[in-house]
């Protein structure tokens, strides 16, 4: 077990500077999502902890000892990729006791691991195969295997379930953290894929451009993202927004935006954001409500739709505010088609103001 520090850790490449400055901690059996946009570094990070990338500066720690210069091997970290990585002539067996018998351990030893690993993995009736001859969960759950029986302090998985089909994504994200209930051991572990990192993340730290920009449990960062790109980046369907001049009006304060609407501001937005400044606000799709019989209240909405998608589940209504596509999620069935008009009304208590120009949370 393993808890893991980072202290302005950043990243160059010749010129390029693609990581800058990171300081997070993680504390001895958390599972921590890094996730972000293609490109943002998040596998630059993770392969700086492994010991697959010199760190450039900053601090290192795992376990609560400098591992800046340690040799992978002495990390004592395994790392789980979404290539599996498997040996194509070795059978299932041999893959997980590939690592062992490098390091010259006793088969006595090592075997009660594997078949311990095995059993977890569900894997016990699949030791004598080749890789090619398992499916693709299949395949994963052996570069598990591979990973758990060398007992790491420290697991570090990089989008591992990106090769999956959508299914079977759903159901090795249940059996990872099944995994870690059970193991407890730390995790790290990277994805683009926000839902991952909504289900799976003990905490979420959430990436952009080489810096993090925001970290938090995952429903204190969907409930209260810090800025605009948390919130348009967790969430789907995702927020919508709208932008515009704050104005000043009989009922209060209101948002004034680009197709000359005024919606509503909170009572409470008034010192955060006073008249004259450019506020962008966000609602989420299934915070939306649909007015009924006593539509066109003040502060009401007006959207004309244009695609409806039943998804079973819930509806989701698309149709156009300030200039923005918002959608509308309901659980409701609506027999409305396009070209039909909607109210909307947007519960104080669940719009997100944010400053437009540097994108921070204003309220
Ligand atoms: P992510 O994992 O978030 O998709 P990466 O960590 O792979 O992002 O990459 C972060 C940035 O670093 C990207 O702009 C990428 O082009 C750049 N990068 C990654 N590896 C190298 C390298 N070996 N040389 C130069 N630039 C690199």
């Amino acid at each position: 077990m393993a808890a893991v520090q980072l202290s302005g850790i950043y990243k160059r490449y010749g010129e390029t500077q693609v990581v800058h400055g990171v300081d997070l901690d993680i504390d001895d059996g958390e599972f921590v999502v890094l996730v972000g946009p293609s490109g943002c570094g998040k596998s630059t990070l993770m392969r700086m902890i492994a010991g697959l990338e010199e760190i450039t500066g900053g601090e290192l720690t795992i376990g609560g000892s400098r591992a800046n210069t340690l040799a992978p091997q002495q990390r004592n970290v395994s790392m789980v990729f979404q290539s599996y990585a498997l040996y194509p002539h070795l059978s299932v067996y041999d893959n997980i006791a590939f690592g062992p018998r490098i390091r010259k351990e006793p088969t006595e030893r090592f075997k009660p691991r594997i078949e311990a690993a095995a059993k977890m993995l569900n894997l016990s009736g699949y030791l004598d195969r080749l890789p090619r001859a398992l499916s693709g969960g299949q395949r994963q759950r052996v570069a598990m295997g591979r990973a758990v029986v060398r007992e790491p302090a420290l697991f570090l998985f990089d989008e591992p379930l990106s090769n999956l089909d959508a299914k079977l994504r759903v159901q090795m994200r249940t059996e990872i953290k099944a995994l870690h209930q059970r193991l407890k051991n730390t995790v790290i572990y990277v994805t683009h894929d926000q839902i991952e990192a909504m289900t799976m993340a003990d905490r979420i730290v959430v990436m952009n451009a080489g810096r993090i920009e925001q970290i938090g449990r995952p429903l204190e960062l969907y409930d209260r993202p810090a800025n605009l790109f948390v919130a348009s980046f967790l969430g789907s369907p995702a927020m919508n927004f709208a932008t515009g001049e704050v104005v000043a009006g009989d009922a209060g304060l209101a948002l004034l935006v680009e197709d000359g609407r005024r919606i509503a501001l909170p009572a409470g937005a008034a010192v955060a954001t006073p008249a004259g400044a450019r506020v962008t606000l966000g609602i989420r799709p299934e915070h939306i409500e649909l007015a009924g019989e006593d539509a066109n209240r003040a502060g009401d909405v007006e959207m004309e739709i244009e695609v409806i998608e039943p998804t079973g589940a819930e509806t989701h209504l698309y149709g156009k505010i300030g200039g923005s596509t918002w959608c509308v999620t309901t659980r409701q069935r609506p027999t409305i088609g396009p070209g039909a008009r909607v109210t909307l009304r947007l519960p104080a208590a669940h719009l997100h103001l944010f400053d437009t120009q540097s994108g921070t949370r204003c309220t």
